[in-house]
């Protein structure tokens, strides 16, 4: 037995305890270099070949275990070689025989050289220090997520930044994944959902843009980009990261409106409500007996406004007149500013007959309401042509020129009035 422990790289001692004797293998001695008649057969000598910073740890170990606190006594330090160095020893031990009161008479143990294994695992300390430290400081959340055959997922890591962009710990997050369904959007978890598993069942990245309702940060933009791997054992894995796009989706919906709405009047522009039309005509032809109703608005004398006021009264007209033709339309109609002075308005389901009563109510409100402004009183008239879409219409052009040619019959008619295009 002796023989076969020395074989495999291990020194072995056997300890007197009441003597201080202590008798090394032949092979304990090889291990930290020294010749066969080298080493003390003395314990006061084995405790100067400790390592001083190792010396209490060793002492206590020992103590611990002749006291029977320990079932052995293991413990690994520093050891004195014989060309003055020092190794990394791991040493384990155990009383085999005690007197009559448990004190300790002999203890036998073994000792192995780890300097291999310590340096090896403080590589791997290091590195797994440096990626953690790189995932850590990248502003994201870098995940590795896998989902096993039976469809059930799970972080197997979560970065720091799960802290910032859903408010959690990487331990909270670990422990229960379904956290996220109560952190991301309801009407964006289904997409969630959805998206992952068209990924796993594809096996082609994942990415989509959600959102997350935070109880500090509140409601934000997340991005989630990862790779999917399928691993050996029938399970997929992602790899990747989330980040925050708040910002990002925020200047997208200030482009979109800046593309679409008029800064004056902020009612649709006339890019916008154009293709609103293109819509409706589609409808329009799609859905036999659609009824929709195209007006075209000119504010009377308008630049008379402007030329004894100023531009900045016309203005205050143009939002005025904007408020009150909104005000008289339902939630399903559509408003835009088609030109300076000039406003257009689809009515969903109204006839020509619908659509000049209508033009009739937004003069009278008018009328009823003009501008008034530091003291002055701003009295407008509107004239207003009305038309209808036509399926057999080529676009949407055809019924926003009907409309503007009864305006202009309007205006001739002395303004302030409504004509439609069957008159
Ligand atoms: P009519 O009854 O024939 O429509 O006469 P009008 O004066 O309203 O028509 P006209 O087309 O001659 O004048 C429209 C004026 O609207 C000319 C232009 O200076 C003015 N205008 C256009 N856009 C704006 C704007 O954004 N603000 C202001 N204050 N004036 C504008
Ligand atoms: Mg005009
Ligand atoms: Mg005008």
């Amino acid at each position: 037995m002796a023989l076969a422990v020395e074989g495999s790289g291990t020194g072995i001692w056997d300890r007197d305890v009441g003597t201080g004797q202590i008798l090394y293998s032949r092979g304990w001695k090889a291990l930290f270099g020294y010749a066969d008649d080298q080493v003390s057969d003395r314990i006061e000598d084995a405790y100067l070949r400790v390592h001083p910073d190792d010396l209490g740890q060793v002492r206590a170990s020992i103590e611990s275990h002749f006291e029977q606190k320990s079932e052995v006594y293991v413990v690994e330090h520093r050891l004195l070689c014989a060309d003055g160095s020092y190794k990394w020893a791991s040493s384990r031990g155990k009383v085999v025989s005690r007197d009559a009161d448990g004190k300790p008479l002999r203890m036998i143990g073994i000792t192995t050289d780890v300097t291999v294994m310590r340096r090896m695992a403080t590589q791997l300390h290091e590195c797994a220090r440096t990626v953690t430290r790189l995932t850590n400081e990248v502003p994201a959340l870098v995940f590795e997520m896998s989902l096993d055959s039976g469809g059930v997922a799970g972080f197997t890591y979560v970065s720091e930044g799960v802290r910032e962009m859903f408010e959690l710990t990487p331990a909270e997050l670990a422990a229960d994944p379904q956290i996220l369904r109560t952190l991301i959007h309801p009407d964006d978890y289904d997409a969630y959902r959805a998206t992952l598993a068209a990924s796993a069942a594809s096996l082609r990245p994942w990415q989509l843009e959600y959102r997350v309702l935070l109880p500090r940060q509140g409601l934000r933009w997340r991005e989630g980009s990862a790779r999917t791997r399928q691993m050996l054992d029938g399970s997929t894995q992602w790899h990747g990261f989330i980040t925050d796009i708040t910002e990002r989706k925020n200047i997208e919906a200030q482009l979109r409106e800046f593309a679409d709405v008029d800064t004056l009047t902020r009612l649709p522009n006339r890019r916008c409500f154009m293709s609103r039309m293109e819509t409706e005509l589609a409808r329009t032809r799609r859905v036999a007996g659609t009824r929709t109703a195209v007006l075209m608005f000119d504010i009377d004398f308008f630049k008379r406004v402007n030329d004894s006021y100023g531009h900045a009264a016309g203005d205050g007209v143009l939002k005025h007149f904007a408020t009150i033709l909104t005000k008289a339309m339902r939630e399903v109609d559509h408003v835009g500013r088609i030109g300076g002075e000039e406003f257009a308005v689809m009515l969903t389901n109204a006839d020509l007959a619908a659509a000049a009563s209508f033009a009739s109510r937004v003069q009278q409100r008018l009328a009823a309401a003009p501008l008034v402004d530091d003291g002055r009183t701003f009295a407008v008239t509107v004239s207003i042509g009305v038309s209808a879409m036509r399926p057999e219409d080529q676009g949407v052009d055809a019924a926003l020129y009907r409309a503007d040619m009864a305006l202009y019959r309007a205006k001739e008619r002395g303004r302030n009035c409504v004509v439609t295009d069957e008159e």
